[in-house]
């Protein structure tokens, strides 16, 4: 059997109907940019959330970098993050003009490590974002009670944790503002490129509104510069009719992970670790200290794997400099393990059983 790592295909023809009446919808009513179908997604996700305010921009690294300067970060700040995340998470704070500063990944959950981050601070930080990579929350109290003694913001990168939990509260509601991506991969993804800026801080809320829209307060009046990231109303017509499915595929995401785990209860691959019991599983990520040779038995079932990420940050030609004089080993000795099995809500049942009893041989 066959089991392509993504089939995103499949989730847009099971929910074709709901998809094409959305799409239609917005052609019909005239309104290209922003407009009711924009506010709607807006107010569905920030409840979603548990927050008082989405705002919708154009991408995740948008809303990384709206959110930053939102909170007023930006040229002389340095805002810490995850050496393990992927690039975009650096992408977004350059743009908000500020210097990105890696700090080390918890060797069992892949998140930030509170400890490590404690030595990547400094007079000048001015924001942490927390990376809530693979689907599960960084352990966002002892970041969140650093962030308190040293008078920064966090900013939460939730752009694989759409629905995760942390102390039973969502990602995105426990940071002074966060970002999501609707990247098309993601547990809510669009057909195209989305994002949005989530916060309960009225302030945040309206200037990150006004940051999206060239600064524009009010018709051809600007107060603040900006930019264009504007959540096109087809996108939010899309994300509005998916969101009402976001938790059922959510919890088939958990259901799978868990056979999985089971597969790999006796083997010398490691699962995940689902710290806080909330994990969304964006994607399922095990160590592997052979990886070559796992990834090749898998390959010889049809079991396509990837890695996320083969290079930590600082190992990307382009952000070298962000290693140096930075003990950033765990990021670098995940690099060389990690693996990821194919997991989404429209995988079959078939496919699953294949692919588990591909993990429990290899
Ligand atoms: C996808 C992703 C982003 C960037 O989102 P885009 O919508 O592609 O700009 C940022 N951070 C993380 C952790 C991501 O997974």
């Amino acid at each position: 059997m066959k089991v392509p790592f993504l089939s995103l295909e499949r989730q847009t023809a099971r929910y074709s109907d709901e998809l094409r009446t959305a799409v239609e919808r917005v052609l019909a009513s005239g309104r290209y940019i922003g407009g009711e179908e924009v506010a709607r997604f807006e107010d569905e996700f920030a409840a979603y959330c548990g927050v008082r305010f989405a705002v919708g921009v154009a991408s995740g690294t948008d809303a990384i970098t709206i959110a930053l300067q939102a909170l007023g970060v930006g040229p002389g700040d340095e805002v810490v993050t995850a050496a393990n995340t992927c690039v975009p998470t650096v992408t977004g704070i350059e743009s908000a003009g500020a210097v990105a500063v890696l700090a080390d990944a918890d060797r069992r959950t892949g998140t930030l490590d509170p400890e490590t981050l404690a030595d990547a601070l400094t007079e000048r930080t001015a924001a942490i974002v927390p990376v809530h990579l693979y689907g599960q929350c960084a352990d966002l109290d002892p970041i969140l009670a650093l962030a308190r003694k040293r008078g920064c913001y966090v900013v939460e990168d939730c752009a694989q944790a759409h629905g995760a939990c942390y102390g039973g509260e969502r990602a995105g509601s426990i940071g002074h503002a966060a970002a999501f991506s609707f990247y098309p991969t993601k547990n809510l993804g669009a057909v195209g490129d989305a994002g949005a800026v989530v916060t309960s801080d009225p302030e945040v809320a309206g200037r990150a509104r006004l940051l999206r829209n060239y600064g524009e307060d009010r018709r051809f009046h600007h107060t603040i510069g900006g930019w264009n990231s504007r959540l096109d109303p087809i996108q939010a017509a899309i994300l509005g009719a998916k969101l009402p499915h976001l938790d059922g595929w959510n919890e088939r995401r958990r259901a799978i992970a868990s056979a999985y785990d089971a597969a790999l209860r006796h083997s010398p691959v490691e699962a995940p670790v689902d710290a806080w019991g909330s994990h969304v599983y964006h994607l399922y990520v095990v160590q592997a200290p052979d990886r070559e040779r796992f990834r090749g038995a898998l390959a010889e079932r049809g079991v396509e794997t990837d890695v996320h990420y083969p290079l930590p940050v600082h190992r990307q030609p382009v952000y070298s400099a962000l290693g140096e004089g930075r003990d950033l080993s765990v990021s670098e000795a995940l690099a060389e393990r990690i693996v990821s099995i194919p997991l989404h809500a429209e995988l079959t049942d078939d496919e699953v059983a294949w692919v588990a009893e591909g993990l429990s041989a290899a």
